[in-house]
């Protein structure tokens, strides 16, 4: 099968021109202009005039099926993965979990066998490690052999995910000698939970609670404390969900001293703010970790991916129904399940508030959205490129159409939208994968099951620095 897709701007990470994309199978087989008028001849052709033509959205952080606080995130692997899709993903990486004193693999087995067969877009895994041990410091190895080449520890949630910094620190340790990479959840947990603690006992018990009670500078203190072990092991480390300017500063000193500190952040808080989880209960839909944080740290955050402080952007998509699972914390905001629903539309909402807006420009966009998360985590140039020899992840995206974001017809199995009513410029008229279309002008057209399981390398630090 031959597709051609003519009369489009290519827009990459490196500069937008307009050519044409000859698709052969799974890959990409040309791109230079003209093609159609040389003579080159496809089964099909997609006219892709006045659109940008893109590599598909990577979303390194998803939560499909995690457990959490006695319930499940409904996004399954096929509903997330098929909802990731309409919104202009084409990968996601999502995060197997460590059962507490078993090993690694017996956790890894579990995620590979819920994506196996169900994922309709490609997925990775990252491994949450729970326990750090002789055992599963060696296991580390093999998997980083394997393709999951980074593990994610905790310095929040006590007693539950939280690693102290002896075994932090023997985890970076054991990357220096296989090339993997550690992942932080930082927030400072144990002091967290006193401060909620105080909260509760004074009679703050709904969803505000839990915005107050993790103040920014103790993800701050938790960064600095992550950043200043991995220099002492002599390695990178990387951030997971970085939601403040206190967390943004640290990274951004340890930048400057030459220290390979990387981060994310999130959607969720470039677009929202501890506001929203006011409004009585209803704040429970606002409910993830760390918290959204006041409105002008968000300016903060644009401008450190405007300045590559912050490399990308991922959803850390984890979302509950506010009927029946957010409801759990109804008196108490610290049995609120945590997480967002989010993996529809980080592509058009990085779109419309990045480039529409003039805070970056397209090519940062598809930087962020697409290039960084695959040099990062080990599948580029086959991921987050338009290039002869990459997999045929493509975006026919349309800069101009307008639609505006609400429960009612996204496609995430989630009750409700943290964008309900925002209204996004710019969204994928198709949606490609390995050559395979997905989706076309909003419908689903893709075969069940399409995804595969990707074996990815190690990050490139040296070109991401
Ligand atoms: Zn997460």
């Amino acid at each position: 099968m031959r597709t051609l897709i003519t009369n489009g701007l290519v827009v990459t990470a490196d500069g937008s021109s307009p050519a044409d994309v000859l698709v052969e199978g799974e890959t990409i087989a040309l791109v230079g202009t003209g093609l159609a008028a040389a003579g080159v001849t496809a089964d099909a052709t997609i006219d892709a005039t006045g659109k940008y033509v893109v590599p598909g959205g990577i979303d390194v952080h998803t939560h499909f099926e995690l457990p959490f606080g006695g319930t499940f995130a409904k996004d399954t692997f096929e509903t997330g993965t098929k909802a990731a899709a309409h919104g202009g993903t084409t990968t996601i990486v999502d995060f197997a979990v460590q059962p507490k004193g078993k090993a690694l693999r017996e956790g890894l087995d579990v995620w590979m066998a819920k994506a196996e067969g169900n994922a309709v877009l490609d997925y990775g895994f990252h491994m949450i490690m729970s326990d750090v041990n002789d055992a599963s410091l060696a296991e580390m190895d093999r998997l980083v052999a394997e393709g999951v080449t980074d593990f994610k520890l905790f310095t929040a949630y006590p007693g539950v995910f939280l690693s102290p910094d002896d075994h932090i620190f023997r985890a970076l340790q054991q990357t220096r000698k296989n090339g993997g990479l550690i992942m932080i959840h930082a927030e400072n947990g144990p002091v967290i939970d006193v401060i909620a603690a105080d909260l509760v006992a004074a009679g703050t018990t709904d969803p505000i609670g839990h915005g107050l009670a993790r103040y920014p500078i103790l993800e701050g203190e938790a960064t600095n404390r992550a950043i200043r072990l991995a220099e002492a092991a002599g390695v990178p480390v990387y951030f997971v969900h970085l939601s403040s300017r206190d967390a943004m500063e640290v990274v951004t000193a340890a930048r400057g001293r030459g220290a390979r500190a990387f981060a994310e952040t999130c959607p969720q808080y470039l677009f929202l703010s501890l506001d929203d989880l006011g409004n009585g209960f209803e704040g429970a839909k606002y409910v993830c970790s760390p918290p959204l944080r006041p409105k002008d740290h968000q300016e903060d955050l644009w401008r450190g991916l405007r300045t590559d402080t912050l490399q990308l952007v991922a959803t850390d998509h984890c979302p509950f129904d506010f009927h029946g699972q957010k409801e759990l914390g109804r008196g108490d905001f610290r049995k609120i399940p945590n997480g967002l629903p989010a993996v529809e539309d980080r592509v058009d909402l990085l779109h419309d508030g990045g480039v529409v807006k003039g805070r970056i420009s397209r090519e940062r966009w598809v930087e962020i959205m697409s290039t960084a998360p695959a040099k990062m985590f080990g599948m580029y140039p086959k991921k987050g490129a338009i290039a002869a020899g990459s997999d045929a992840d493509i975006l026919v995206f349309d800069p101009h159409r307008k639609r505006t974001i609400s429960a009612a017809t996204h496609h995430m199995a989630v009750d409700y939208s943290i964008f309900e009513g925002f209204e996004v410029q710019g969204t994928s008229d198709l949606v490609m994968s390995r050559g395979t279309v997905l989706v076309r002008d909003g419908a689903w057209v893709g075969p069940a099951g399409h995804g595969k399981f990707i074996r990815r390398g190690l990050a490139d630090h040296a070109r991401l620095a």
